[in-house]
């Protein structure tokens, strides 16, 4: 088993992290301000990433994009995970695996331009009525002789404002579960109100509204009654990706911060850092968020080696979440008043990290999943040498 890593990758790492610290944390302060990311400034660094070769690290090279396996493209993200949500969207891109489904005339119309930056795409799954239970969907989309005609709606949906195009799920059928490439310029198309957040400023989370939206033939992604199992295959690389690799960066960059403070800040005459139950938060964030990482690495390797790796992202999704939210939850106690002070970026990781429980699948839902996973598989599930 071999944990180095070798030249080519400490350099990527290298470059992303220098492209964070150069060009995207300078921005974290006036989108967080202003709420919103002023699009010239993202279009300048989604240039700027482009001609690094930063943007769609995760598509094949012969798509145009990145071309990094698994491991390598999750040693990335964990860098993303030191910057802010739409920063990273701009900078590096958004381009879901699901649309690697696309074939034929689907590849010029909805991935290669994504994949160039010059189209964004949001996944639209959630709406008011079906959250956890993703497939209790009323949107639905009718066949016709043209097509189809969609109808329904979607909340939530991030960066939906930005996005010229939406992965929607919906009803094909009593049973059946569809996915459409659906333009936000077509008739019928509406983007509802940007449903306000705790965090994540910057990325607006909107309703979208279908109303009698005539879909051509070529906007059905997959087979009639297959995409949706498709997409939710695919998207679980996203979730390690997103969630898992994002958080074990996220609650490192926190760390970080916790322990400069640490050891600067002094108290009775001593640094923090020297009183044991302040040492007891650093040490158990040290230990938490190296386990989240190896468990990350872990999945992202079963991926790359063809294996079933989704009751490993689902714990990761789990152990990831939760260690970044017991890590900034430390980090404001380390800051004392400073980490609920506005003055500082630690309570807006605080605010940040709550979702990471909550989207892509609750850890309650995830939990489910890794129960049922055990009683049917056993040991499989935790003793690798079984
Ligand atoms: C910031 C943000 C961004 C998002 N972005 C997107 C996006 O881009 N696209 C998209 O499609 N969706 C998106 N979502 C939606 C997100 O995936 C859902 O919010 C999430 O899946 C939970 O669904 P829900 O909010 O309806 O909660 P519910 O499903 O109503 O759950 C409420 C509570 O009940 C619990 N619960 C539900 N069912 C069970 C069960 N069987 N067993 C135990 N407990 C259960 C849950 O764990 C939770 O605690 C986003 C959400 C947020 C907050």
């Amino acid at each position: 088993m071999d944990f180095a890593l070798n030249d080519e990758q400490k350099m990527t790492i290298d470059t992303v992290r220098r492209f964070i610290k150069e060009e995207l944390k300078p921005l974290e302060d006036e989108v967080e301000d202003s709420g919103q990311l002023d699009p010239a400034k993202a279009r300048a660094v989604f240039a700027k990433a482009a001609a690094l070769g930063l943007y769609a690290l995760n598509i094949p090279a012969d798509l145009g994009g990145g071309g990094l396996s698994t491991v390598d493209r999750i040693l990335c993200e964990e860098q993303f995970g030191h910057t802010s949500d739409i920063l990273i969207r701009r900078a590096f891109g958004n381009v879901y695996e699901p649309l690697l489904v696309c074939k034929g005339g689907q590849v010029e119309r909805w991935l290669a331009p994504t994949v160039r930056g010059e189209r964004t795409c949001s996944i639209a799954i959630t709406e008011a009525g079906a959250g956890s239970d993703a497939q209790g969907i009323k949107t639905h989309a009718k066949k016709t002789d043209a097509g189809w005609v969609l109808n329904g709606s979607k909340h939530f949906i991030s960066d939906g404002e930005w996005s010229d195009f939406f992965l929607v799920s919906a009803k094909t059928g009593e049973k059946a579960i569809s996915m459409f490439m659906v333009d936000k310029s077509l008739p019928g198309v509406t983007v509802g109100k940007d449903q306000k957040m705790m965090g994540l400023r910057g990325t607006p989370h909107v309703e979208l509204f279908f109303d009698n939206v005539a879909l051509e033939p070529l906007a059905l992604l997959g087979d009639e009654g297959q995409g949706f199992k498709l997409a939710m295959g695919a998207l679980n690389v996203v979730r390690l990706a997103q969630v898992g690799a994002r958080a074990v960066g996220k609650a490192s960059h926190v760390l970080e911060l916790m322990t400069e403070y640490a050891g600067e800040r002094k108290q009775f005459g001593s640094r923090i850092g020297d009183f044991q139950m302040v040492q007891q938060m650093l040490a158990d964030s040290v230990i938490e968020i190296n386990a989240a990482r190896l468990m990350v690495l872990h999945a992202a390797w079963m991926i790359d080696a063809g294996l079933d790796a989704r009751d490993w992202i689902a714990m990761v999704k789990v152990q990831a979440a939760e260690t970044l939210g017991r890590v900034v939850d430390r980090g404001v106690q380390i800051f004392g008043g400073m980490g609920f002070c506005k003055e500082l970026p630690i309570e807006r990781y605080y605010r940040d990290a709550r979702v990471y429980r909550i989207f892509d699948g609750t850890s309650e839902i995830h939990r489910t999943v890794i129960a049922k996973s055990a009683l049917r598989r056993g040991a499989a599930l935790f003793d690798l040498h079984r």
